[in-house]
């Protein structure tokens, strides 16, 4: 039989449970993600969802490629998501998801800011951040500008030039179609005000 220390300790954590659940699903997290950050029954947070969305969540796996991140313009997003988490963990101090979440918050912001499309979703970034906890995937330093990118774990630092300073061919060969003069396929020309900035306490990162 339960006390009432214990019973009011439980309601705590049930609201907290509760507000933590409402703040993931208003930042577009699937059921699968909020069922793994708090200790409510599968209908609680299936309900919770379709309450606050007014729909039914989509069906199907949640993302699981980690070299998605790698390409061309995700690896822009993730770097950027993965250096403002790095800070939000490491300078201000936000543990687990309380980092994932305020760092998702500024991401969201500044694409807003920027009147930029969110090409990497929460329940994408969530992904992000485990498959780097799982050693999957890392932010490495690039030698020819400074900026952190996400990489494959292990990644030859040797070796390893971001997609900025080396844009795919494939990139390049659509710039140097739509502009013959040969100055304007430096990586800075392709993508203008783009160049990795450096932000107050984040060292480089991407300004996307
Ligand atoms: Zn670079």
């Amino acid at each position: 039989m339960k006390t009432t220390a214990q019973t009011a300790r439980s309601a705590l954590q049930d609201a907290s449970d509760t507000q933590l659940a409402i703040e993931l699903i208003g930042l577009g997290a699937r059921p699968q993600v909020v069922e793994a950050e708090v200790a409510l029954s599968r209908s609680r947070v299936y309900r919770l969802y379709r309450e606050l969305t007014g729909g039914s969540p989509p069906k199907g796996m949640l993302p699981f490629s980690a070299d998605w991140f790698v390409t061309w313009r995700p690896n822009a997003h993730a770097s950027y998501l993965l250096s403002v988490h790095e800070y939000m963990q490491q300078r201000a101090g936000l543990p687990g998801i309380r980092a994932v979440l305020n760092s998702y918050r500024v991401y969201a912001e500044h694409m807003k800011t920027n009147n930029e499309e969110c090409l990497i979703s929460f329940t994408r970034f969530w992904t992000l951040v485990r498959f780097c906890e799982g050693g999957l995937l890392q932010l490495s330093t690039c030698p020819c500008c400074g900026g952190r990118f996400v990489t494959h774990a292990h990644e030859p630092l040797a070796s390893f030039i971001c997609t900025l300073c080396q844009p795919p061919s494939r990139v390049r060969r659509s710039v140097r179609r739509e502009t013959p003069d040969a100055a304007a396929n430096t990586p800075a020309a392709i993508l203008p005000n783009r160049a990795p900035v450096a932000m107050p306490g984040f060292g480089m990162v991407p300004a996307l």
